[in-house]
């Protein structure tokens, strides 16, 4: 397993947050951390770390006595942070937080800008068509973002899926956000596709597609354990070395 040095939040729905205590308690079975579970996140950070810690105590007790584990690998130590700015800054690595308009009910929403040598990549978070999203990405090696699809008969005959779908970013005005950063590759990440018991899901190529009416550079549809290597160009993986 690659070793991660800290977890950075985007915002607080759960589909985001859900995976936090695999990370932070799988992650110290067997000793493998020996370090502080670090956290960083917009406003909410400390109170839910707070409450998982309370949620997982017992777990944590009988761990610590039953496996010996190290009490220093299940410590957490979480940052948080109020405003958009420099969130990281250690060996070469800067992070810059940006907010993001994921709704006017869902805030914090943040994205993140991370810097190394030279080279950026910038990480949407969810978020609509935003101009800050633009205006953080301009000619970055990597832009990863996310990306929601319906059919129109659904968005236009269920209202939910209409609500759900003003939250994220179209295919189409993905496209236009990449046609103006002019990264060198654009990623989606966090694909969804709605659809309900009458109307089918749209599909991957629906996205590719609906990109393509706004947007003719580079492209590359993210999948599970897909890792990028950035040097003059941006190579893909399919899976982790
Ligand atoms: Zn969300
Ligand atoms: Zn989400």
């Amino acid at each position: 397993m690659s070793k991660v040095d800290a977890l950075f939040l985007t915002h607080y729905h759960s589909d985001h947050t859900l995976g936090i205590p695999d990370l932070w308690l799988t992650g110290w079975l067997n000793n493998s951390r020996k370090e502080p579970f670090r956290l960083i996140g917009p406003v909410g950070a400390k109170s839910l770390m707070t409450s998982l810690e309370a949620a997982y105590a017992l777990d944590i007790k009988i761990r610590l006595e039953d496996e010996k584990l190290s009490p220093e690998g299940i410590a957490t130590v979480v940052e948080e942070f109020e405003k958009d700015g420099v969130v990281y800054d250690r060996d070469d690595v800067k992070v810059i937080a940006f907010t993001v308009d994921h709704g006017a009910a869902i805030k914090p929403a943040v994205g993140y800008r991370i810097e190394y040598k030279g080279r950026a990549v910038v990480i949407s978070g969810d978020t609509r068509y935003d101009q800050n999203v633009i205006k953080y990405s301009a000619g970055v090696d990597l832009l990863i973002h996310e990306v929601c699809v319906a059919r129109t008969e659904l968005l236009s005959s269920n209202p939910y899926m209409r609500r759900v779908m003003d939250h994220h970013t179209s295919p189409r005005e993905a496209g236009q956000v990449f046609s103006l950063a002019k990264p060198k590759l654009a990623v989606y990440s966090h694909l969804v596709f709605l659809g309900s018991d009458k109307i089918p899901r749209a599909t991957v190529e629906d996205i590719v597609a609906g990109t393509r009416e706004t947007y003719d550079g580079p492209l590359q549809v993210g999948a599970d354990l897909m890792s990028f290597e950035i040097g003059h160009t941006v190579i893909v993986r399919q899976r982790n070395p």
